[in-house]
């Protein structure tokens, strides 16, 4: 029976193109019914070409999706959400709720701003940012609270012969999520867990109090912990290769947040400093959408260096100052 269900319920990579340093993009279809993709590609025309070829080998067409589930609500993963849910005629969305903020536009968002602001991100870096991140919106059609259903950690997917239970693994973005496949323990994990790179939590508003900072870091390595407590078999990844040793990029990436925590609480002087200028001396070379990156990467490790008491904050005029806890 167990080997039955895994040839039935067909999980399809298809790789497409992007606009972005990242490169491409995984899609998942997964091929029965309900005809499901999970993620679906920025919305650029070789990206939907290159769906549509992935799906046509598979004999299907856009027409035949009924469910398009996304992990998060990054460009390039919802991108075509809208208009593939309109071309399939109406098939359902679903996206975690608390990737509100995300959906709709990170950096108009006036909570996003004041974060960035507190973290000491000058005016016209600000002013950069937010014309890059114009830029990437083009990559996307916002999808309003009413084009989707909404995912639930602990929901199951029901499909004809079998189920992908909803993992909620908040971190990269408070509501990224991903699908576990119990029958032979195979996860679908987005941006959580990608092959070559470790991800980048980025600086959001926490979904529940927009006026605080979402604790991405903190709440990463219990995704990771989480996902890990299943023993995965196989974990697909947003981009690049699927990752047949979890445990190991589990321990790699592991010693990597260590090593940047161990780095970035080097680089706080006893003066004070804010995220952006700690950023500035992590990756001095960081230019464009990578200055964004890179001070999200500073506030979440600072964040999470402050919240061991490893570092003392100070917040003035607005901003805030980290600095070494004098003794
Ligand atoms: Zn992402
Ligand atoms: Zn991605």
């Amino acid at each position: 029976m167990g080997q039955w269900l895994n040839d039935s319920m067909k999980i399809v990579p298809i790789s497409l193109p992007t606009p972005f340093y990242i490169g491409a993009v995984n899609v998942y279809l997964i091929k029965e019914d309900p005809i499901t993709i999970i993620d679906t590609g920025p919305k650029t025309r070789e990206a939907v070409e290159a769906l549509r070829a992935g799906l046509r080998q598979n004999g299907l067409t856009t027409g035949d999706i009924r469910r398009i589930v996304l992990t998060h609500a990054h460009e390039d993963h919802c991108g075509l959400a809208r208009s593939l849910r309109d071309e399939a005629n109406n098939a359902e969305v679903f996206v975690h709720d608390w990737e509100t903020g995300h959906r709709t536009g990170r950096l108009e968002h006036e909570d996003s701003l004041r974060l960035l602001m507190r973290a000491g991100v000058p005016e016209d870096e600000l002013k950069t940012m937010r014309a890059l991140y114009d830029e990437v919106r083009q990559y996307a059609d916002s999808l309003e609270d009413d084009h989707c259903t909404a995912l639930n950690d602990e929901d199951e997917l029901e499909f004809e012969t079998g189920a992908l239970r909803v993992i909620h693994t908040p971190g990269h973005t408070p509501g990224s999520c991903s699908f576990l496949r119990e029958a032979d323990r195979t996860v679908i994990a987005g941006d959580c867990v990608l092959k070559r790179v470790t991800p980048n939590p980025v600086i959001s508003p926490d979904p529940i109090d927009p006026s605080r900072r979402f604790r991405s870091l903190a709440e990463y390595l219990v995704s990771l912990a989480r996902v890990r407590s299943f023993s995965p078999t196989l974990v697909y990844g947003g981009h690049g290769e699927p990752i047949h040793d979890y445990e190991e990029l589990f321990n790699r990436y592991l010693r990597a947040i260590n090593d940047r925590q161990a780095n970035v609480l080097r680089l706080v002087p006893k003066g004070g400093a804010t995220a952006w200028e700690i950023s500035r001396l992590m990756f001095p070379d960081a230019d464009d959408v990578h200055k964004f990156l890179a001070v999200s990467e500073a506030v979440a490790h600072l964040d999470q260096a402050h919240a061991e008491n490893k570092i003392a904050l100070e917040m003035t005029d607005g901003c805030e100052t980290y600095r070494q806890v004098s003794d």
